[in-house]
């Protein structure tokens, strides 16, 4: 069977019976899907058809030791092999878990110690908010249960963390969300103040943030805002509850983005690069304070826990992923390249009439498109989805945001790219904000 027969086979099936998340049902059906992958390494994917793209997004921010590993494969062989999956619950236990869990201790910041897995990041959310919620409960403050949440923020699809997601078109998908969200502005810690005094504190269990904004655009907090919300948090009594879903695992220069604004969180979030997407895996790590005192005050059996939670191949694949990814400096590298990558694509305001703001943190960032490069004024329409269809056809995979005023191109490749990959990306993006400049 030729490349394209198989192509126009899978394009029929793939229609008629695979509902795609995030994405358009009526373009599915009229385009077929987008790109059908066959292969992946390193930085780059295939098609079916054989053409091959730069991963600017790293799939879903996830992929951040970067494709194709076969010491990733062997130690999911091995494990499967071994003894692919048993139980956690009441007390069952195996190595593989064991063993992650005081890896993830280890490398997290402070005295993160205690580690509940699940399969993902809305898994992870969804557990959160449950955890402190019981925390609280058990604590004698049953009333504390409202989470203070971001504008601007995504933490997944389950209830409570679609409910927690401060971008309306998701809450706008279905007709119910859970109580007890309350969205803040997302810049000003006087507004977290004024949420306390409106709420007030007896009845707020935590306070919620992505540090850095992801699928809201890429947005870094302002200087100071994560201490001062820190502070506020000790304050009153509520939980601090970071989700490092995207920025987790280095991705941003620092094994985690808390590091840079030198904060611990009292319970934190991760999934995606955990095991670089290689297979589902999330984690809410808790600090010893709030560990101990759910052993302590929480009498007989904690009544949450998920079939999947501390799977030994899933755990056997992150283990191996925190060793491929210490083994070959890439949190460092994600440093190196992505101030790399970040200068070279601040040039191209310069040498383009489009591209306004450009920010970064390690191998996570944003190019702003602009009518107006002194003012920042827009343009009516949305040139970014142009500039990611352009460098699509061009061989680079890029996301953009546009809700609110937004006209944003986001990138997050994985974090083994080198010089020459920083140069194809950034000459590939270059020739296709030319070519929608010259559109225009
Ligand atoms: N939190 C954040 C910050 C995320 O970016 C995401 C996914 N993009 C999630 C949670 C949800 O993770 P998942 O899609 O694995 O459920």
């Amino acid at each position: 069977m030729s490349n394209e027969t198989l192509r126009q086979e899978l394009v029929e099936l793939d229609k008629k019976y695979f509902i795609h998340p995030t994405s358009s049902l009526q373009d599915q059906q009229e385009n077929g899907p987008g790109i059908i992958f066959d292969k992946a390494e390193g930085v780059y994917v295939t098609d079916v058809n054989g053409k091959k793209y730069l991963e600017g997004m790293a799939s879903l921010w996830n992929v951040n030791i970067g494709y194709g590993r076969k010491e990733i494969a062997e130690a999911a062989k091995e494990q499967l092999e071994k003894c692919a999956y048993v139980s956690s619950f009441t007390g069952l236990s195996n190595e593989p878990a064991i063993r992650l869990a005081a890896k993830i201790a280890e490398i997290t910041p402070g005295d993160l110690n205690g580690v509940f897995f699940t399969s993902g990041g809305s898994e992870s959310n969804d557990s959160a908010y449950k955890f402190v919620r019981h925390y609280w409960k058990v604590k004698g403050k049953p009333e504390k249960t409202k989470i203070i949440a971001r504008e601007r923020a995504y933490h997944g699809v389950a209830s409570g963390s679609t409910s927690a997601t401060g971008i309306k078109s998701f809450h706008e998908f279905t007709t119910s969300l859970a109580p007890g969200f309350v969205h803040i502005d997302p810049d000003d810690p006087d507004a977290f103040r004024k949420a306390i005094e409106e709420e007030g504190a007896d009845t707020i269990a935590a306070f919620l943030t992505e540090p850095i904004q992801g699928a809201g655009g890429v947005n870094f907090p302002k200087e100071g805002y994560l201490k001062e919300i820190r502070k506020i948090c000790d304050e009153y009594d509520i939980l601090f509850i970071a989700d490092e879903v995207i920025s987790g695992f280095g991705r941003t220069g620092k094994m985690f983005a808390c590091e840079h604004y030198d904060i611990v969180p009292d319970v934190m979030i991760m999934a995606k690069g955990i095991s670089s997407g290689y297979i589902q895996l999330g984690a809410v790590v808790l600090r010893e304070h709030v560990h101990q005192d759910l052993i302590k005050y929480s009498k007989g059996v904690l009544m949450h826990g998920l079939t999947y939670s501390g799977h030994p191949t899933a755990c056997a694949v992150g283990l191996k992923n925190i060793e491929i990814m210490e083994n070959e400096n890439m949190v460092e590298n994600s440093k190196v390249m992505g101030d790399l990558l970040a200068s070279k694509l601040k040039e191209l305001q310069k040498e383009t009439d489009i591209v306004g703001e450009v920010r970064h943190l390690g191998l996570v960032g944003a190019i702003e498109l602009v009518k107006n490069q002194e003012t920042g004024e827009r343009f009516k329409e949305k040139l970014s989805v142009k500039v990611v269809a352009k460098a699509r056809e061009r061989g680079l995979i890029l996301r953009n945001v546009v809700y609110w005023d937004k006209d944003t191109i986001v990138y997050s490749p994985p974090l083994c790219i080198n010089e020459k990959e920083v140069n194809e990306f950034v000459d590939i993006l270059k020739g296709a904000i030319f070519e929608v400049q010259t559109s225009l």
